[in-house]
């Protein structure tokens, strides 16, 4: 049985060890659809290697340039986030891989869901802005959303054969960044550069900024709560910096399970991809004696306070989780550039939590109002 996919994102981090994934096993895998945002060298040169149905750019400055590159090739080629929202709902497609950043990943997320494609989910940002709109649409319309994130993917394996069983809590595992132990006196002048050198995960830049500020915890707990159907208090997180243990699931009868293995994204993405079945890999094993020891510590909310700020969203719901997310797009890309502080992120996302309306049971709409007001009001702030 092969499988065809749809992978958005293809030239990112997720997208690329995807392809990776398909390289080691080309009779279980179609590459149906490849999108890309910008990159478009990258986008022609995967077009070329694995044939897909359709590629999409996003940017559609890009779009001559492509199509001209693959004037001689079967693909289909078009542009724009509206042809990317359109695609994942082709016939052919059995899967989509949703790796592209940030907020961009929510309509297309929805289409797929509406047109009955499983999801391999690697773009939190669509569970944290709209996570109960995604899980109604899912279970609607009997769709999987397979977690791509790696410690979601471990409480999705610590939950198999455990269907009956209530979950009490979950650990989510959290390297602690390249500041961990730092404290806010050191973190005042920390830069771009310094926060973009991850100790275990090689990621693209968002999400690396994301593990240095903890914000990326913070929306992998409300990414939990949706996927498993937790409550705030049933998520807990813990600084494990070898990440080697991806996560724990604790039972109502006080037993643990732990995922463990190197940290390599191509494990739980393949895994999304063939549940149930786990395929043959010639990725490197772990040896316990190369880690006599691993260890656990508090995380730290008051030193990396937008973990604290994500769970004081995840608390208060509505579109309060999609104002932290929009706020955190546009100030990840000013620390990126050099514009503002690696501290005042979470201050301008507190501000932006007292100031952008509140709005309890928000529908599809009141989220792209919610998100376009929240990046206006960075902008004025920086
Ligand atoms: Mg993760």
């Amino acid at each position: 049985m092969t499988k065809h996919i749809a992978i958005l994102g293809a030239t990112g981090s997720i997208g690329k060890q995807t392809l990776e994934v398909v390289d080691a096993n080309p009779d279980k895998f179609v590459v149906e659809v490849l999108t890309a945002n910008n990159s478009v060298e990258l986008l022609i040169e995967q077009a070329r290697k694995y044939r897909p149905n359709v590629v999409v750019i996003g940017s559609k400055e890009k779009y001559p340039q492509l199509r001209d590159a693959l004037e001689n090739e079967p693909i289909k080629v078009y542009a724009g986030a509206d042809a990317i929202a359109q695609v994942v709902q082709m016939s052919s497609i059995d899967i989509v891989v949703t790796a592209m950043v940030g907020y961009s990943g929510l309509l297309p997320t929805i289409k797929a869901i509406e047109a009955k494609k499983h999801i391999a989910l690697a773009n939190k940002e669509t569970l944290v802005v709209a996570g109960e709109i995604i899980r109604e649409l899912a279970m609607e319309n009997g769709v999987n959303i397979y977690p791509v994130d790696s410690e979601h993917s471990a409480i999705f394996q610590c939950l198999m054969g455990e269907e009956q069983n209530p979950i009490e809590k979950i650990y989510l595992t959290a390297s602690g960044g390249p500041f961990r132990g730092r404290n806010r006196k050191f973190l005042e002048n920390v830069t771009a550069k310094q926060a973009l050198k991850h100790p275990n995960w090689d990621m693209g830049a968002k999400i690396t900024i994301d593990s240095a500020t903890m914000m990326n915890k913070g929306f992998e707990a409300i990414e939990a709560k949706w996927l498993f159907d937790l409550h705030p208090r049933q998520v807990d997180v813990i600084v494990h910096r070898q990440s080697i243990v991806h996560s724990l699931v604790q039972f109502t009868d006080g037993s643990m399970k732990a995922q463990m293995g190197l940290p390599d994204m191509k494990l739980p993405i393949q895994f999304a991809l063939t549940f149930p079945e786990r395929l043959n890999t010639s990725f490197p094993r772990f040896n316990f004696l190369d880690y006599p020891e691993l260890n656990f510590e508090p995380a730290d909310p008051k030193t990396f306070r937008n973990l604290h700020l994500a769970y004081k969203a995840m608390e208060q719901g509505g579109n309060m989780p999609c104002i932290i997310n929009a706020a955190n797009e546009v100030v990840v890309d000013a620390f990126l550039k050099n514009k503002v502080g690696f501290l005042q992120m979470s201050d301008i996302i507190e501000q932006c939590m007292q100031k952008v309306n509140f709005i309890a049971r928000p529908t599809y709409n009141d989220y792209v109002a919610t998100d376009a007001e929240t990046r206006q009001q960075v902008i004025a702030m920086i």
